[in-house]
């Protein structure tokens, strides 16, 4: 039975102790019946994944691993919005509980401090014009102590931060309160047109120079926030604004 006080997002609940990703796992509960807003949750995990099949570390038992599982009627073509409905949800419930205010990097990143504590992964099977299911993956950096290597420049947790641990499990009730609230709000417009301030609001680089790296090219622009379908608009040195999509793009420079 579910600790959590949600009215839906995570009733449903899958825990483990280690799992190899949770996504993984939801997208395999999801086939079998898992109903829309169940969530897995473990308390660690082996395989961990970011975006283009990059790993995101997970040290034991003091992270957040977890996956929303998501059933809506809603055009394929518009599930990558999700990601930042999400980041809107994960940036507010941790601004309950960190002492500085958390941001949001375009366009699945959530930074303290200018640095990473959250990642979130979203992936979907559709046909045509339905969705099967959504998963959205979250990995919250709670209460680390220190990172390695690479990561000690760009990571770091909100016990790093605050200089005191928080409760994981408050946490996670808070993301899914949080996600509710903006999930029925995304669901009315199928855009993101009445969360586009809030979004841009909690922005690390609005009004601040971002370096875009596509595949093939990279330029310099101001970013300007997301419009309505989560498209980040940068203003480049000659005035013209891009609309970028997430798909295949990195942001440098937090
Ligand atoms: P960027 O464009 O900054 O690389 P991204 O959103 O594309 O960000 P993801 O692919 O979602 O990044 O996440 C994987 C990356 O996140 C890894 O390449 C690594 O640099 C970083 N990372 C891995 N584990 C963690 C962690 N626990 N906390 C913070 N950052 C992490």
């Amino acid at each position: 039975k579910s600790v959590l006080t949600s009215k839906w997002a995570g009733q449903e609940l899958f825990c483990f102790d280690t799992i190899d990703s949770t996504n993984t796992k939801a997208k395999q509960l999801a086939e079998e019946g898992a109903n829309h807003g169940a969530l897995v949750v473990s308390d660690n995990q082996s395989g961990g994944k970011g975006r283009r099949g990059r790993s995101w570390e997970s040290p034991v038992s003091t992270g957040i691993f977890m996956t929303l599982i998501l059933k809506p009627s809603l055009n394929p073509s518009d599930a990558s919005m999700l990601t930042l409905v999400m980041a809107i949800a994960v940036a507010k419930a941790c601004n309950k509980l960190t002492k500085d205010s958390c941001f949001i990097k375009w366009p699945n990143d959530i930074v303290l401090n200018r640095k990473k504590i959250c990642g979130i992964l979203t992936e979907m099977s559709a046909e045509m014009d339905y969705i099967n299911h959504i998963v959205i993956g979250i990995g919250i950096n709670v209460n680390m102590d220190t990172f390695q290597n690479e990561l000690k420049e760009k990571a770091t947790s909100i016990k790093i931060e605050n200089g005191y641990p928080v409760k994981r499990a408050e946490l996670i009730n808070q993301v899914m309160l949080c996600f509710e609230e903006e999930y029925e709000i995304f669901m009315m417009h199928h855009t993101l047109e009445a969360q586009k301030e809030r979004y841009n609001n909690m922005l690390v680089s609005l009004d601040k120079e971002v370096v875009i790296m596509e595949p093939s090219k990279e330029f310099i622009g101001i970013a300007r926030g997301i419009n309505s379908k989560g498209e980040l608009m940068v203003e480049k040195e000659d005035g013209q604004m891009m609309a970028i999509y997430a798909g295949e793009v990195s942001v440098r420079g937090i």
